[in-house]
């Protein structure tokens, strides 16, 4: 006895595999059925209206079912029974017209709640897409983007099965039971009630098993996010994958995701193979039941040879709605896995928010004032990424920061755009502090450089307009001549047409470069901030950005993060950055005489001064894609 009961046990089990039970994607905190329709039944907005209509469809289709039913008895009581054929045309015509009619409700049926639940899919990805978007980068710092992509294709749909689907098809099968069921205790309500007796123990099984059904799909769904997470992190750094002969690690990490999902999907076709056997019994059970006191009543004389057909046809179609309504809790708490995701999605907050009433500003003069500013990354324990940290920059100004790798530089830049907010001080902009203004005029005030250049997949036009959407084919071409890209451009295949790859791997890392200077030219932003522009280049390439990016920082407030000491001496001032804390200020001059560390970074960066040495054409430098692993290497000082 103990054996079977291990064995049942083992069956309806939601495999894990104990050693890798965690997954690399965390599963979503699990949320209650009535909270999810709550959450997401206003997407549904559009379509309420349709909603009705289908609801009309649902009523009709039971009708016409049961009426086609009845005729089923006519054709034996009346027709073959006394061996009658008077009857035959008029039964044909109505079996024809009940069949066009069932065909036009279907098809109308079909298109509305198409019609309804792409319109719910529509409403609810783009507001998760949009929500995902406006998240503070620190959540993205934290998350797997193959996971979040999972989240906003995957399990929207199944979110539109638990809604929309779910409860159409809830009602459809009420509705069906209703008409049936009407029926049925019309023509016999004593084998009727016999015929229901099956009911309870429908029930008590479907509830036995949801639990089980959920849990199961929870796995499915999670495995999923890091089947997605695992082959975007792979795929998309497939230059250090296959640099460093990881492919075959990264094959068995995606195939024991992928196990998970198998050992997951398997229990769920168990537990609902195991389902099914014990509802067919039951089902099996009330009709035999229902078919001996039938056949009783017939010997009796009590039911005509008709009445028992159709008794027994409208009960087999008395069951497909039962199984139907207690199996719906079966996929309502497997779609439900989905919607916890989302949910957990949809509960994040920016950590950024904007004031309640912003300050709107025009066009900023440029005025930067940092004061006593501290900040230590979410999550990490460690020491704070900046403390105390005083500057300002007047308008027009260079400012410079330098320190080593890790000092806090570009968290400098990360805080001065508001991706993160500082935990104590205050920074300003033209004596604004950035948490009052807006966020969208906050950002539209500063153009950023970044040492991983950012280039989408598309044209070079398309690349250089994304800095002011709308932006005339003069205005791209006078940003590239400016940013001295024109004439690189110019040689490419279809000149400003030409599609440069995904993160612009078909450019080399100065042309890239240039086109995030024409980019930012374009963009013509008050405040400019440049991290590490040259990193990564060639003394050559990088030579040849340095004078449109003189170009580009004449007239703005700029802020340079650069071990690069010929753009720093171009810096009317020099902010020198220690483990997060300001150990000096003043020109470079100043900064030779009487800091050794600066001194020591100047020694150091020597070789990186673009003015200095011959080096290859830039042409003939390609980079490999990027990679997380091309972040400059760190400089310790000590
Ligand atoms: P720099 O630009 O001077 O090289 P950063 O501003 O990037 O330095 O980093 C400052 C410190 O903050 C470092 O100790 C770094 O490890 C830490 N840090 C940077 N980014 C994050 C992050 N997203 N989460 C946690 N810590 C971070």
């Amino acid at each position: 006895m103990s054996r079977l009961r291990w064995a049942v046990r083992r069956l309806l089990s939601v495999a894990e595999d104990p050693e890798d039970a965690a997954g690399i994607v965390e599963a979503a905190p699990p949320v209650p059925l009535r909270e999810i329709f709550r959450r997401f039944w206003p997407y549904t907005r559009g379509g309420r209206r349709w909603l009705a209509v289908i609801l009309a469809f649902v009523v009709l289709g039971p009708v016409v079912d049961a009426a086609e039913v009845w005729l089923f008895k006519i054709v034996i009581d009346d027709m073959l029974i006394p061996r009658n054929l008077h009857l035959f045309l008029p039964i044909a015509l109505a079996y024809v017209g009940f069949t066009f009619l069932a065909g036009i409700l279907a098809f109308a049926d079909d298109v509305t709640s198409t019609w309804v639940s792409e319109r719910f899919l529509l409403a609810l990805r783009s507001e998760l897409f949009g929500h995902v978007e406006g998240l503070s980068l620190g959540f993205f710092e934290r998350r797997r983007l193959g996971d979040l992509l999972s989240r906003v294709t995957g399990d929207v749909d199944a979110v539109e099965t638990f809604l929309l689907s779910g409860i159409v098809n809830a009602l459809a099968q009420v509705m069906r039971l209703g008409v049936f069921l009407g029926v049925l205790f019309f023509l016999r309500w004593d084998l009727t009630v016999l015929a229901l007796v099956i009911a309870p123990p429908f029930w008590y099984v479907a509830r036995r098993f949801s639990r089980r059904v959920q849990a199961a799909s929870r796995e499915r769904r999670r495995r999923s996010g890091s089947i997605s997470a695992i082959t975007e992190e792979a795929l998309g750094n497939i230059a250090l994958v296959q640099a460093y002969n990881r492919q075959r690690w990264e094959r068995d990490r995606f195939e024991r995701e992928n196990l998970g999902r198998f050992r997951a999907a398997m229990s769920s076709a168990r537990i609902g193979a195991v389902y099914a056997t014990i509802v067919d019994v039951i089902e099996l059970v009330g009709a035999l039941l229902v078919m001996g006191l039938g056949i009783w009543e017939l010997v009796r004389g009590r039911l005509t040879l008709g009445g028992l057909m159709v008794f027994l046809t409208l009960l087999s179609r008395l069951y497909g709605p039962i199984r139907g309504i207690s199996g719906l809790s079966n996929t309502f708490y497997s779609a439900s896995a989905s919607a916890e995701r989302i949910i957990e999605l949809l509960d994040q907050r920016p950590q950024v928010a904007q004031a309640a009433a912003p300050r709107a500003l025009v066009r900023a003069r440029g005025a930067i004032d940092f004061e006593d500013v501290s900040f230590r990354y979410p999550g990490s324990s460690t020491q704070p990424a900046l403390s105390g940290v005083s500057f300002r920059v007047a308008p027009g100004e260079t400012l410079a920061l330098v320190g080593a790798s890790g000092a806090g530089k570009s968290t400098v830049a990360k805080l001065l755009l508001r991706f993160y907010d500082p935990e104590h001080g205050t920074i300003r902009l033209d004596g604004h502090d950035l948490r009052d203004l807006r966020l969208d005029d906050l950002r539209n005030a500063v153009a950023i450089l970044l040492q991983e250049t950012l280039v989408f997949h598309g044209t070079v036009r398309d690349n250089i307009a994304y800095g002011r959407p709308g932006a005339s084919d003069d205005a791209i071409v006078a940003a590239a001549v400016a940013a001295d890209a024109h004439e690189f451009i110019g040689r490419l295949p279809q000149g400003y047409d030409t599609v440069v790859g995904q993160r612009g791997r078909l450019l080399s890392g100065g042309q890239r470069q240039r086109l995030a200077i024409a980019r930012a030219m374009i963009r013509d932003a008050p405040l400019l901030v440049l991290d590490e522009p040259t990193t990564g280049l060639d003394a050559e390439s990088g030579r040849h950005i340095l004078q449109p990016l003189r170009l580009l920082m004449r007239g703005r407030t700029t802020i340079v993060i650069s071990h690069n000491l010929v753009t720093v001496r171009d810096a009317t001032r020099i902010v020198l950055l220690e483990h997060g804390r300001v150990t000096d200020q003043g020109t470079h001059e100043e900064l030779l005489g009487r800091s050794p560390v600066y001194a020591r970074l100047h020694r150091l960066h020597g070789a990186d001064d673009v003015t200095c040495g011959p080096s290859p054409p830039e042409t003939t430098r390609r980079r490999l894609p990027r990679t997380p692993t091309h972040r400059t290497p760190p400089v310790h000082i000590r």
